[in-house]
């Protein structure tokens, strides 16, 4: 396996950055990005950049999507929520408690 990838996204060439200036004097060019590999896996291994990431998904999400399509909601069963006052001196607040409930897992 090699240790960097070039960033995949595809406008990733087209930015104005010295980083990415390369070449001799009358032929310079901007080259796309190399990402170094990390030993942990996601997108950080790919893109250089939030903004490549995302240019990426945005051009490709129909086929992206159809790796795992969501046809159906999917829920994650919980207990009754409990909502509790606080107070200070200041103010009140509540807060809402949500529990998964563990014996509806499946
Ligand atoms: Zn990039």
């Amino acid at each position: 396996m090699s240790e960097f990838n070039w960033c995949h996204g595809p406008s990733c060439h087209k930015s104005h950055t010295v980083d990415r200036v390369r070449g001799v004097k009358g032929s310079k060019v901007l080259r796309t990005r190399k990402v170094k590999y990390w030993a942990g896996s996601g997108f950080y291994n790919y893109f250089c950049s939030n903004s490549c990431y995302n240019e990426f998904a945005n051009t490709y999400v129909e086929q992206i999507i159809a790796i795992a399509p969501r046809t159906e909601c999917l829920e994650t069963p919980i207990e009754d929520p409990k909502r509790t006052k606080h107070s200070n001196p200041y103010h009140n607040w509540y807060e809402t408690e949500i529990k998964v409930d563990e014996s509806r897992q499946s």
